[in-house]
């Protein structure tokens, strides 16, 4: 067996119990099963098993942390890759070991057709946890048909419970539509994710209201450190409300939050309330998980990153447009993932002083490097 590739878990499990340890190996904070299929892993010896697929680079909102510019190169429409591409790409990364995928833009809710997209996705039955992320703007009409396609789960992006903050903060005020959009969602999948970008002076006196807003909904909010990522081009480091910044808020409020112990390589650290309410934060600025990253990101146009960092991807479109064949391309993305040494916001933190990661110029030459081209 090569030194990069380990045997891939058969079943995994993320408590306690379901199988036995002899059967069962660490993988980061994760158990996973020794069984049939194969694992790549990276020089780090992280696995790839996370797919974020952006449908879509255009946005129908323009939150000040992510498109806060007036105007915006897109992608060419020529060279966004078809379902069937996508599907074929897909499906490569199935075979080199990715079992959770996540749709994710820009908006993809915008991107035509995209329960088509989502059905044939469902089917695969390799992937275990089929995620889509939006800004819930177009959910209300929309939950319906990804729920009958086969989405497993939802995320919905909201940062504060204010119209006039919503105005500000996304350019548009559409918050009447979002929470239309998280009651129909949460409904229809019996509950949901809230995530929230917490920046100071905007919204940091809200984590206790998105909280409630979240319970009331079976609906758990996780709250996202501010990172100084692609387009974040307003970032700074006092505009960043740190985990720890917020467990004291949240102390403040409802007494010392009880840390949940779990095997997982997701990026959140959970909590519960004493009445039982859960919630994350997800400290991707002061205390990052590189360690643990099994993701990658895949654009509506093919390029494959390997970090929400990486200055430099993999275009997987001209491979595959060029007739190559699928053996070529799996052997290409598992060669690249076996060299990959990212760790980008571990580096950003030992970098010490920060200011905005790319200047507004070199967004403009390249799009590629914006966070609504790359996915979040
Ligand atoms: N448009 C969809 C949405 O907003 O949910 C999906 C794409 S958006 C790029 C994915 C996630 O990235 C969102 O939850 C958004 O809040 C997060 N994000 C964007 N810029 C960020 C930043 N500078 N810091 C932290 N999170 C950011
Ligand atoms: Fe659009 Fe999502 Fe970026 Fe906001 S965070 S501008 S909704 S892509
Ligand atoms: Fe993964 Fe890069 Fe984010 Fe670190 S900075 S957690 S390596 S995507």
């Amino acid at each position: 067996m090569k030194a990069n590739v380990r045997r891939r878990p058969l079943f995994r499990t993320t408590g306690p119990g379901f199988l036995s340890d002899e059967t069962q190996v660490r993988c980061g904070r994760e158990r996973i099963t020794l069984g049939l299929f194969t694992v790549i892993q990276d020089v780090y010896q992280r696995p790839l098993r996370n797919l974020r697929l952006s449908v879509t680079d255009r946005c129908n909102l323009r939150c000040a942390y992510c498109m806060p510019e007036q105007e915006y190169v897109w992608l060419p429409k020529e060279d966004l890759l078809q379902f069937e591409e996508i599907e074929t790409l897909v499906d490569l990364f199935l075979d080199l070991g990715v079992d959770k995928v996540r749709l994710t833009g820009g908006e993809p809710l915008l991107r035509r057709d995209l329960a088509v997209l989502v059905r044939g996705l469902a089917a695969k039955a390799r992937i275990h946890d089929l995620a889509l992320t939006t800004n819930g703007v177009l959910l209300a009409d929309n939950a319906q048909a990804l729920k009958d396609a086969g989405l497993h789960r939802l995320t919905v992006s909201l940062d504060t419970l204010h119209h006039d903050r919503f105005a500000r903060l996304a350019r548009f005020d559409e918050l009447d539509r979002v929470m239309k959009g998280i009651d129909t969602a949460a409904r229809l999948f019996g509950g949901l994710k809230i995530d929230t970008v917490v920046i100071r002076g905007v919204n940091d006196d809200e984590l206790v209201d998105l909280i409630e807003f979240g319970r009331a909904r079976n609906a758990e909010v996780r709250f996202i450190e501010y990172m100084d990522v692609g387009g974040a081009t307003q970032w700074s480091m006092d505009r960043v409300v740190s985990k720890m910044q917020m467990l004291a808020a949240i102390t403040e409020r409802y007494g010392p939050p009880t840390p949940i112990v779990e095997d997982s390589s997701a990026p959140a650290r959970r909590y519960r309330l004493e009445d039982g309410t859960v919630f994350g934060i997800i400290a991707s600025t002061t205390e990052p998980f590189c360690a643990d990253c099994d993701r990658s990101r895949l654009t509506a146009d093919g390029m494959w990153y390997l970090c929400l960092y990486a200055t430099q991807g993999t275009d997987l479109r001209r491979v595959l447009r060029s007739g190559a064949a699928p053996a070529e391309i799996a052997s290409l993305i598992r060669s690249v993932w076996e060299r990959r040494r990212d760790r980008g916001a571990e580096d950003r933190l030992a970098g010490g002083a920060r200011s905005p990661l790319i200047s507004l110029d070199r967004l403009r030459r390249d799009p590629h490097l914006e966070m609504h081209t790359r996915g979040g």
